[in-house]
């Protein structure tokens, strides 16, 4: 890959102690949609994870004895801030990521905004529990602190959305924090960190160290005075990050990967579900942890859908990311298309049928974006179950559509994967939803609709997919310790 000539480079620095740090090596970031080199993020290992470790610990008497009310002033302050650069921060996102402009700015940027203002408001509404025991004399309750410094870690595929989803409840709860953020996806990270002072939050409260997972990750998750780590990546990283972190028993969060199904039975109303599965297939180069990617549909009606399908991926657009009529951008990288590419070779090989997208449809790319990681929506059916594009996570526009009979059947099938993140269900039988929704090993189901969230409720996955929840109560109680006190009187 080239330089970018016509720019200067982007370069970062890490933000500790609330003063932005510079580092003694650099890690190369792309452009995914150009293939250009146009920043430079710091390749962070022990010793800068040791500073910020150290800041966040002197900041955590001052800011846990902070009231809550004084904390949420603090967090709307900063989601003021972050909405009025709303625009740059989209534009940076889309330009890091290689998603859209339109989902940066849409999606990405509000949801970050939100994230502050959501755990600003709900930090201030909790309630501790309190029994009576007059037989005893007795009364008991829970009283909640924070924990100390949280160890924050997250991916590439929404870097601001999900960095900030633990950001936010981490310090309402008065936990001070070091995050370590996509050593792909650094950008809007670092352009946050310019951010807080003016909201308010205190030197050490939030410190970024930026690089990989492998040095700067793992430095954090084997740092001994950080007692909790919230991760949201790939399983296989969490595995290791469970290895790791066993001998200091530490608390963790895990957000993990997806296979995550659309069941679409034979009375569904296929006007919103057509468009809605598209766009659940396909939103953000199918990059989203809840994408879906098996689709079964009932027999009876599984040609007519699979026709309309085909008909509206179609129309998704793929180029130019800040092109504003664009749907599809590039993918995250040149290695991450090349995997999701094979596994539509693998699903050929295996006898498969690719009814659009990659290897059969045209892609044409404006000049500037020749060397892009870009990949048409691809649509694949007849896939057998047991083939890996069945049961790996793809990550990429790729979805596959296969057909089935009966209730029973289809759940033991979409159940016949490692995974449990998501599912999607489209009837109009109510007591088939409620049913079908019951049976599903999945951490949340989503019927006749998609990606619909309520941030006061659990999110998260079973099986592979995850341990923990987060949400209002779920990130207060795992960025908080909880004592029973008991008073006699
Ligand atoms: P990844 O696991 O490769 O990386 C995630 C983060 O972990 C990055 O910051 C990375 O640098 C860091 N990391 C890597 N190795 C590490 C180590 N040994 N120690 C500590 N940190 C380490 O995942 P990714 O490729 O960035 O993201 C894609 C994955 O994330 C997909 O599997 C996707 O499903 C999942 N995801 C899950 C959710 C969810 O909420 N369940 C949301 C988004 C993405």
């Amino acid at each position: 890959p080239t330089m970018a000539h016509s720019e200067a480079l982007l370069v970062l620095e890490n933000f500790i102690g609330g003063k932005f740090v510079p580092c003694s090596s650099y890690i190369d970031s792309y452009n995914p949609s150009t293939g250009d080199v146009y920043c430079r993020v710091p390749d962070s290992g022990k010793e800068e994870v040791e500073a910020a470790v150290k800041a966040a610990k002197d900041a955590f008497p001052i800011w846990s004895s902070k009231s809550p009310l004084e904390r949420s002033q603090i967090l709307n302050k900063l989601a003021d801030l972050i909405e009025h650069d709303l625009e740059a921060f989209a534009q940076a996102e889309s330009k890091d990521q290689g998603k859209t402009i339109t989902f940066a700015r849409m999606v990405d940027i509000p949801r970050a905004v939100h994230n502050f203002r959501f755990f600003a408001s709900s930090i201030l509404h909790h309630v501790t529990e309190c029994t009576e025991m007059p037989t005893m004399g007795c009364v008991h309750y829970t009283s909640r602190a924070p924990v100390g410094v949280a160890g924050l870690i997250s991916p590439w595929n929404l870097p601001l959305y999900l960095l900030t989803w633990k950001i936010a409840p981490a310090i309402a709860c008065g936990n001070t924090v070091v995050a370590k953020p996509s050593e792909m996806t650094s950008v809007t990270a670092w352009m946050m960190c310019q951010l807080l002072e003016k909201a308010g939050v205190p030197p050490g409260v939030v410190n970024v160290v930026f690089g990989t997972g492998a040095k700067a990750g793992e430095a954090l998750v084997c740092h001994p005075d950080v007692p909790l780590i919230s991760f949201t990546g790939s399983t296989l990283t969490a595995q290791r990050i469970t290895e790791k972190s066993a001998p200091h028993c530490k608390r963790l969060s895990l957000e993990l990967g997806g296979k995550n199904p659309a069941i679409i039975f034979d009375d569904a109303d296929l006007s919103q579900c057509i468009p809605t599965t598209v766009r659940s297939s396909f939103a953000n180069q199918g990059e989203i942890c809840l994408c879906t990617s098996r689709i079964f549909v009932q027999r009876g009606i599984y040609n007519e859908f699979l026709k309309r399908f085909v008909e509206e991926a179609k129309k998704w657009k793929t180029g130019n990311p800040s092109d504003p009529t664009i749907n599809v951008g590039a993918l995250i990288s040149k290695e991450h298309l090349e995997k999701v590419r094979n596994y539509v070779k693998k699903a050929q090989a295996e006898g498969a049928r690719v009814l659009c997208g990659e290897g059969v449809d045209p892609l044409t790319l404006p000049p500037g974006n020749q060397k892009g990681y870009f990949m048409l929506p691809t649509v694949i059916a007849e896939v057998k179950d047991e083939s890996c594009c069945m049961q790996e996570e793809i990550f990429g526009p790729v979805t596959c559509v296969v057909a089935f009979d009966t209730e029973e059947e289809v759940i033991k099938r979409a159940n016949g994967v490692k995974y449990g993140l998501a599912a999607a269900v489209w009837s109009g039988n109510v007591g088939r939803v409620h049913r079908v929704a019951h049976k599903l090993q999945s951490g949340l189901v989503w019927t006749n609709c998609w990606l619909v969230r309520d941030l006061n409720l659990p999110f998260g996955g079973m099986k592979a997919s995850g341990i923990g929840r987060e949400g209002a109560k779920d990130s207060y109680e795992f960025f908080t310790e909880v004592k029973t006190i008991t008073i006699k009187h």
